[in-house]
């Protein structure tokens, strides 16, 4: 009998549990796993700039995470390979010279990921075949209760629909043992100083009280200590919308987004904690926030190269430097982006402000603002971040034009007495607790500057701070 090897095509799902692709009806006699990093992700998208789609923090993260794949994948007698280049024509090379009889790669959410699936499959010889399989959400595409291009146009639509009608099934086990490497087959894995510099030399900013580390242990760790040990489920509807601290939110965004946590595997975790521990609001929320990220996926499958929007990306302005700077003289906003570019990972509501405050205050074009999240973030994924950017924007799925957010409300209802913004911003320290730290150029006007816009719906607010110094004295 021939020996038959299969491709292992690894994207965003960098883990051996609950991989769809490491378990085969027909296994293979050999296995090649495989990661290509697009190395269009290291150039600029945006007209003039130097600045990668793929920023430090990020690519530091998929490193750890795929190094710590290689040990997995090598403990199981298997390995894995790392390229950089068009992955669609590495995977095609591999497979015409290894005569291979299977690519299995999963369904990928971004319309680059998909057509680098689609060029290779095109490429691939007769006798190779593609297999597509579904892995990381909570509800396979297939069995979801209405058509990809029927999705219901609105979240609560989709969650609904959902939650009477499909039944998330259990993670699959990591495989205990893998088909070994491929005769003569090639092997590498190389390292992050000779891909870039910048993000071998990156440590992030430890201010915020978490760091990030890829691969699936930690991720492992991760789940555990917000489950189990932080009793997270208990009070995460409460706490979500926090800005300060380690154990607000669940902070598995990262390891969501590269796959080395499956939505599945969440899901069975909370299910383990509610029979121990009982449901409740809070248990409930954190898988219903991932169905929120199903929904963004399901959304980009279906908008493709419409998710970012019909042209072209236009230049950086001055507004969006001021923005991304962290030098708006709003200090809800400053604070967010200086963390967001020190640590790579800002907090849900933290987002929502910026995003905001560029879109709907600073009239800057939606998708710059999206581009420098896609830089900065450690967690970005491409229907997350597009999805959530369009969502606030009010374009595309479920237009309004009411998403805005008063920063200054925002800020005093979040940060009431001023104690996130002091925390990135220093000079607020010298500031009473309170509102006057959001709008310190009306307390101490020789000090801090005006901000680079003052909006009309601001003005309730600035008078509401004017009371509160008033109240005080
Ligand atoms: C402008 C903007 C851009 C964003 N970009 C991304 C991105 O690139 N990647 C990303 O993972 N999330 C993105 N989000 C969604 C959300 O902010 C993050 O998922 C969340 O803050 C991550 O922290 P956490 O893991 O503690 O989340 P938790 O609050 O603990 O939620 C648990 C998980 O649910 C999912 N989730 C929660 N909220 C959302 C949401 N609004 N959309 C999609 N999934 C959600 C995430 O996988 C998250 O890890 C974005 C939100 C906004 C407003």
């Amino acid at each position: 009998m021939n020996s038959t090897t299969d491709i292992v095509w690894l994207q965003d799902n960098l883990r051996v549990a609950d991989n769809p692709l490491l378990h085969f009806e027909h296994c293979p006699h050999q296995l090649l796993c495989l990661y290509v990093l697009d190395q269009r992700w290291l150039q600029a998208a945006v007209p003039g700039e130097k600045t990668p789609r793929l920023g430090p923090a990020r690519l530091r993260f998929l490193w750890q995470s795929l190094m710590e794949l290689r040990g997995e994948l090598l403990r199981r007698g298997s390995d894995l390979l790392v390229r950089i280049g068009d992955p669609a024509a590495v995977v095609v090379e591999l497979a015409t010279s290894l005569d291979a009889r299977e690519v299995r790669v999963a369904e990928h959410s971004g319309c680059e990921e998909s057509k680098n699936i689609t060029r290779a499959a095109a490429g691939l010889p007769d006798s190779c075949r593609l297999y597509r399989a579904d892995s990381g959400y909570l509800i396979d595409a297939a069995a979801l209760p209405f058509e990809l291009d029927a999705l219901p146009s609105s979240f609560s639509a989709f969650r609904r629909s959902v939650e009477k009608q499909c039944e998330i099934p259990p993670p699959l086990p990591a495989p205990v043992t893998l088909p070994g490497w491929p005769d003569g087959a090639p092997r590498g894995f190389p390292p992050l100083r000779s891909v870039c510099e910048t993000s071998a030399a990156w440590q992030p900013d430890n201010r915020q009280g978490f760091v990030f580390v890829g691969g699936e242990s930690a991720a492992n760790d991760r789940l555990q200590h917000y489950l189990w040990r932080q009793n997270g489920a208990e009070s995460y509807k409460k706490t979500r919308n926090g800005l300060l601290g380690a154990n607000f939110s669940t902070r598995f965004s990262p390891w969501l987004s590269r796959g080395c946590l499956s939505a599945r595997q969440v899901n069975h975790e909370v299910k383990a904690w509610e029979a121990e521990f009982g449901s409740c609001e809070s248990s409930y929320w954190i898988v219903f926030e991932l169905l929120w990220r199903d929904y963004f996926h399901r959304a980009a499958q279906l908008e493709g190269a419409s998710l970012f929007g019909r042209d072209s990306l236009p230049a950086a302005n001055a507004a969006f430097d001021t923005w991304r700077n962290a030098d708006t003289g709003v200090p809800f906003i400053d604070a967010a982006m200086l963390e967001l570019r020190r640590t790579g990972w800002i907090s849900n509501r933290a987002r929502q402000n910026v995003a905001s405050f560029l879109v709907k205050d600073l009239q800057v074009d939606w998708r710059l603002g999206a581009w420098w999240f896609e830089h900065c973030l450690i967690d970005y994924d491409v229907a997350s971040n597009w999805g959530n950017w369009r969502y606030i924007a009010g374009v595309g799925r479920d237009p309004r034009q009411d998403r805005y957010f008063n920063v200054l409300k925002q800020a005093g209802h979040y940060d009431p007495k001023g104690l996130y913004v002091a925390y990135w911003l220093p000079a607020l320290e010298s500031l009473p607790y309170g509102l006057e730290r959001h709008q310190p150029w009306r307390v101490a006007p020789s000090q801090f500057k005006q901000p680079c816009v003052l909006p009309d719906e601001w003005q309730r607010w600035l008078i509401a701070a004017t009371e509160f110094e008033e109240t005080d004295e």
